[in-house]
């Protein structure tokens, strides 16, 4: 059976359906237009200024609530790749450009351990293919070299002393005199960003800017 006709079948046993009001739609990864709109919120996060010295811009492409944190919880934490199709066609309709300036695109990395775990870095899956077909590859640069438990329950000088020296740059990365573009699912305190940012600013890194999926600052 050809994959045309074996998509048909399952699109007429399994009808895709909008990943937020479930509404059916025309293909898999497809969105009904009301949902889509509403989630298209590109713009710039108003950073700490502690962070200020490290980072650039953050951007992210729209808030994380919503049809955006329902996404990110089934890829991330229930290993659904199915939500990788509406992920890609988010990407796809964002209005958001990236800045031609930039000559690197740096994901946060996983924990090995994590890795092993889930299998995947999702921030690769979110961005890679997106970033390609830009012309943009994804460097892994980083590396993880400490877990941490979950740092929104911390309180910020907790968080700052679990995340001291849990990133570093990897073998034979060089970033120096680089723009770089540092990528992840979500920003929430920003601290993640901020350990990563650091490392590579102190490998030589010219700028670091973040792009996130989704912002869960106002
Ligand atoms: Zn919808």
């Amino acid at each position: 059976m050809g994959r045309g006709l074996w998509q048909m079948l399952v699109d007429f046993v399994f009808p895709p359906h909008c990943p937020v009001c479930h509404a059916y739609v025309e293909h898999l990864g497809a969105w009904c237009p009301d949902c889509m709109a509403a989630a298209q919120k590109p713009h710039v996060i108003l950073l700490p200024a502690a962070m200020q010295p490290l980072i650039g811009t953050a951007w992210a492409l729209g808030r994380y609530h919503g049809g955006l944190r329902s996404l990110i919880h089934a890829l991330k934490y229930k290993k659904k790749r199915s939500a990788l199709p509406c992920i890609a066609t988010f990407l796809r309709e964002s209005d958001f450009v990236l800045p031609t300036a930039i000559d690197m695109a740096v994901p946060v990395p996983l924990h090995e351990a994590r890795y092993r775990e889930r299998g995947f870095n999702q921030v690769e899956l979110i961005f890679g293919a997106w970033l390609e077909g830009q012309g943009l590859p994804l460097e892994q640069a980083l590396v993880r070299t400490k877990q941490t438990g979950p740092l929104y329950r911390m309180r910020p000088s907790e968080r700052r002393q679990s995340l001291k020296d849990a990133f570093s740059m990897a073998r034979d990365a060089d970033v120096s005199g680089k723009h770089i573009l540092l990528l992840d699912d979500i920003l929430t305190t920003g601290a993640t960003l901020s350990a990563c940012a650091a490392v590579l600013r102190r490998a030589g890194a010219a700028r670091v800017d973040v792009l996130v999926f989704a912002s869960d600052h106002r």
